[in-house]
């Protein structure tokens, strides 16, 4: 079975080692393989085993309403908004790219060219792989 996670989106799937026992079931946590919190618990004699499908998409793509996949095409490059003393990021910012795809426009009521502002610092990993 199939099950996504409602903390962070990842999907993931689930299956139980051991079940099928007779007596001796007891309320076993479903943990989510991404975020690692537990889901839900259910009653099993085994053990579940949770297997990831789909790791979720980055806190910034939800933030924007688009998909990872959505974001490497645009291919817009986030820009640090470290404000007069250039010491601290306040917040991050992008132009919406020239070839941006209409699905992508739609979707977010974007315009190309437009900036998009204000995208806060905690969305944006620090390792600067965005
Ligand atoms: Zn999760």
């Amino acid at each position: 079975m199939n099950e996504e996670c409602p903390k962070c989106g990842a999907e993931f799937s689930v299956t139980v080692i051991g079940g099928g026992g007779i007596c001796g079931a007891c309320r076993e946590p479903i943990d989510c393989p991404y975020c690692h919190e537990t889901v839900r618990e259910e009653r099993t004699t085994g053990t579940f085993t949770e297997t990831l499908i789909k790791a979720p998409d980055s806190l910034l793509s939800r933030h924007l309403g688009i998909s990872d996949d959505d974001w490497e095409e645009m291919g817009a490059e986030l820009n640090a908004n470290t404000g007069n003393s250039g010491e601290m990021t306040y917040c991050y910012w992008f132009m919406i790219p020239e070839g941006t795809s209409e699905e992508i426009l739609h979707k977010t009521g974007w315009k190309t060219g437009q900036m998009i502002d204000q995208i806060p610092v905690e969305l944006v990993d620090s390792d600067g792989s965005y």
